[in-house]
């Protein structure tokens, strides 16, 4: 690989401990194989008090969470709270529902991605690494501060001041007070 081509790679999330949530002890087992498997710590919880304490205290990294659980909280609602406690931190359904309807909601609770069951455990790594990158890059850019666009200040010949933002530089408006045009300077 040339080192420019590296040096241009967007950045990547560091995705170390996984919170599964799902109750079915099957899809549990399989699960945590899989991401063990793949070198990630996996912490697993099976109704949304679990899921909410093990989010708090052992700051996963990422999410995989089920829509239909046991206890009176659904993955949507789960995922709505995480999102709302640290929307960096992604989260991803992993259902067996695959209806339009849940995949809209789930966007509008935040979810960063939606997978149905049964997924290809080669698959599921992709997308976690891929959703993983997705969401920290989003974050880095929410994070640098946007350009302050300088203002610019100048005068029509007939003394009304001007200041406007610094993307109107060389163009002419109208001067509302006396009606002639007047040029935005180039420079400051
Ligand atoms: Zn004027």
């Amino acid at each position: 690989m040339a080192l420019d081509t590296f040096e241009s790679a967007p950045p990547r999330a560091v995705v170390h401990r996984i919170l599964v949530v799902d109750d079915n002890d099957s899809v549990v087992e399989s699960l945590t194989a899989v991401l063990e498997g793949a070198g990630y710590d996996v912490v697993v919880a099976r109704d949304g008090g679990q899921a909410h304490s093990a989010f708090t205290m052992r700051h996963p990294d990422l999410v995989l969470c089920d829509l239909k659980l046991a206890g009176n909280e659904t993955g949507f609602e789960i995922c709505e709270r995480f999102k709302q406690s640290n929307r960096k931190i992604p989260v991803v359904m992993l259902t067996a529902i695959d209806l339009p309807r849940a995949r809209k909601l789930a966007e509008r609770v935040g979810a960063d991605g939606y997978l149905t069951k049964p997924i290809p455990a080669a698959d599921l790594l992709v997308q976690i690494r891929s959703i993983a990158d997705a969401v920290y890059q989003k974050s880095l850019a929410e994070d640098s501060p946007p350009a302050t666009p300088q203002a610019i200040r100048f005068a029509c010949r007939c003394g009304k001041r001007f200041k406007v933002s610094e993307q109107h530089r060389g163009k002419t408006l109208t001067c509302p007070s006396c009606g002639e045009p007047v040029v935005v300077p180039r420079h400051a």
